[in-house]
Formats: C-alpha cells, sequence, structure tokens
C-alpha cells in the first residue's frame, strides 16, 4: 500500500488499460499490476477505460476503484466504441509525466513496466516495444508481419512492431496526441509522429490470460485500414501509377491487335484468355474504387464530426460519483469531440 503523501501527489506514471469483456482476466491483472507499480515507490494512476462490455468488468473495475480509490480511476463507456478510442479517453484524462499503455488481457506482463519507465527516465520520450516469443496464432503473426511491412514501407513511421501496446510515451507526445481530432486513428503511429528521441526495447509476451481475443478478422482488418490510411497516401499512388501502367499497355495490345487484324484477319480464339484478363482487371478496379472509399468513408467520418466516443460515467478519487451509468438524474452525458478538457475529479 502506498504511503498518503505518495498517492495524492500528482502522479508520475499513468497506466491506461482499454477493458472489453475481461471478466475473466481483471482478477490476475489487479493482483499483478499494482505490486509492480507499488514496488517502484513513485505516485502513479491506473486509468481502466470499459469499452461497453457486457459482461461483468464494470462490476470488478468497480470494486477494484473502491479497494484502491487514490490510485484508481475508471471511466466507462456509453458502448463500444474501440481500443484505440479507450484508450484516447484515458489520454485525455491521464495526469501522469510518462503515460503507459497495458492491454488488459496480460499478454503484456505488466512486470515490464519498470524497464518502459527506466528507459523514460533515460530521456525517450517515445519507448516502443517488441514482442519477444510472440504468443499468437501463425495467422495472427503473418498478418502483422506483412502489415507491418507495408507501413515500413510506405510510412515515415519506424517502429518495429506496431501491434504491441505496452509502450510508454511523454507528457508532451500525449499532450500533442490530444490536440489531434483524427476519429480513427492507430496510436502507436500517431504518437510516433510527435517523438522527438523515440527508442525501442523487447518485452516479453504471453498467450492471453483468460478468454478470446477480442478481435475479429473483420476488426482487425479496419483498424490495419486505419493505420495505412491514417498515415499515407502511397496506396492511392500506386492505384494511380498501375492505372496508367495497364493503359499504356492495354494501348499497345490494341495496335497489335489492330494490325493482327489488318493482316492476318479476323481471329476469334483466345476468348477464355481475353475472359481471365478482363475479369482481373475488373477486380482491380473494384479494388481501387474501394481503396478510394476508404479514404473517402473517413473524411466522411471526420467531417460528420461526431463525438469519437461518449462516456457513461467517471468513478474516481474516494468517493466515486458516478455520472450516468446508473443514469443519475439530471446528470448528462459526458460527450467528447476531440478532446474537450473537462476533468470533472471527485
Ligand atoms: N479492447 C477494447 N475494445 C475493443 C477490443 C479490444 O477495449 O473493441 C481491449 C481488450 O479488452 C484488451 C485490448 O483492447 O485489453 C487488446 O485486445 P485483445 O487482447 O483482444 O487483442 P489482441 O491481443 O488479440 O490483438
Ligand atoms: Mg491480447
Amino acid at each position: 500500500m502506498q504511503t498518503t503523501s505518495q498517492a495524492n501527489a500528482r502522479p508520475y506514471a499513468s497506466i491506461i488499460v482499454p477493458v472489453f469483456n475481461e471478466e475473466a482476466t481483471l482478477a490476475a491483472l489487479f493482483a499483478r499490476l499494482y505490486p509492480v507499480l507499488d514496488a517502484l515507490q513513485l505516485p502513479y494512476e491506473c486509468i481502466f477505460v470499459d469499452d461497453g462490455s457486457r459482461d461483468r468488468s464494470v462490476a470488478l473495475l468497480r470494486a477494484q476503484q473502491q479497494a484502491r480509490p487514490l490510485e484508481t480511476r475508471v471511466i466507462i463507456f456509453q458502448r463500444n466504441f474501440g481500443q484505440h478510442a479507450a484508450i484516447l479517453a484515458g489520454f485525455e484524462r491521464a495526469a501522469g509525466e510518462v503515460i503507459i499503455t497495458l492491454d488488459a488481457d496480460l499478454q503484456n506482463p505488466p512486470e515490464e513496466i519498470p524497464r518502459l519507465i527506466e528507459a523514460a527516465r533515460a530521456g525517450h520520450d517515445y519507448v516502443g516495444t517488441i514482442r519477444r516469443g510472440r504468443q499468437d496464432h501463425w495467422a495472427r503473426r503473418w498478418f502483422s508481419r506483412a502489415i507491418n511491412s507495408m507501413r515500413d514501407r510506405t510510412t515515415q513511421i519506424r517502429i518495429t512492431d506496431q501491434g504491441c501496446m505496452l509502450r510508454a510515451y511523454s507528457r508532451a507526445v500525449i499532450d500533442a496526441v490530444n490536440a489531434c481530432e483524427e476519429v480513427n486513428t492507430f496510436i502507436p503511429a500517431l504518437a510516433y509522429l510527435f517523438a522527438r528521441d523515440p527508442t525501442e526495447i523487447e518485452v516479453a509476451h504471453e498467450a492471453r490470460h483468460a478468454g478470446s481475443s477480442k478481435y475479429s478478422l473483420y476488426k482487425l482488418i479496419r483498424l490495419n485500414f486505419d493505420l495505412m490510411t491514417g498515415f499515407t497516401v502511397v496506396p492511392l499512388q500506386l492505384f494511380s501509377m498501375l492505372g496508367m501502367t495497364i493503359s499504356l499497355l492495354s494501348g499497345l495490345l490494341v495496335l497489335w491487335l489492330a494490325a493482327r487484324r489488318l493482316f492476318l484477319g479476323p481471329e476469334a480464339e483466345g476468348v477464355f484468355t481475353l475472359f481471365g484478363i478482363v475479369f482481373f482487371l475488373v477486380g482491380l478496379a473494384l479494388f481501387g474504387i474501394g481503396l478510394i472509399g476508404e479514404y473517402v468513408g473517413r473524411i466522411y467520418e471526420q467531417v460528420r464530426g461526431r463525438p469519437r466516443y461518449l462516456i457513461a460515467a467517471v468513478l474516481e478519487g474516494d468517493a466515486p460519483r458516478a455520472i450516468g451509468h446508473e443514469r443519475e438524474a439530471g446528470v448528462p452525458l459526458d460527450a467528447d469531440r476531440s478532446g474537450a478538457r473537462e476533468t470533472s475529479r471527485v
């Protein structure tokens, strides 16, 4: 247990944990996370953001907040807005000098946090991580490798293992992230843009403690489109280059076919080859339209300017006050568009 003076001081470290249907892992997470942080002898806060869980996660978070009120804050979303929106909500309210993101499923061991803090204290304003011996399905690992290398070739972002969320950021980097109004984003990449002295360390990786991944294939693909469209327009440029190349080649083909028609007469062979080529090109064109759609859709979401997330309740301090979640009369929902900085501490 921390001394009161430590806990009341402005936190040095803020740990942000997004939680979505994690009732099976939370007890183990609390049991490992808090002792690690207590041992650091630094003031800290843990901010858990419940991303619309439908299981007992909220009840478990509430009990933990009551057990460790000085170091624990809980933000409860109105419904599921996604892991990155949850982390952004945590960033908006984090008070620490070093801000650390951690998954709730214990795939990234909390025991690595002191090493992240050590690197931050050495002056690095962005401490990335590389998962040592990654414990995920081979298809996930293959997919990650493909996306990592695509991102590496098409953006200025140089991170080895973008998918690992156990990372530390300085206050200055998080202030810059908080100033961004992006609806769809990919936090490790966004924060990297603002880092002056980034570094990477290797961290252990474990199999998910319990439950299953909260990312369906669909959600995973959407997230990776957020990464690609959010940080580069190279895919669009590649498509225009490809379009130009194909037009040029088909121009040459027309000339070739015209010459054959003149010198050899009409020919009707190769009709299935033609079908093959046409189907391929139609597929390519549809992919191109879809790709433009990914960008246009995001522009549309951005200009509509709807809130990135809606907060139903915030539990903090030793006399926690619930906003809305229990629908207390007259208390408005806390909508956050881009980072309205209300800090309704109790
Ligand atoms: N998560 C979230 N909202 C979502 C999906 C996931 O807050 O819509 C949280 C989840 O509870 C976990 C973290 O994000 O703490 C990473 O999710 P998960 O471990 O399922 O992803 P994976 O490790 O399979 O990439
Ligand atoms: Mg996980």
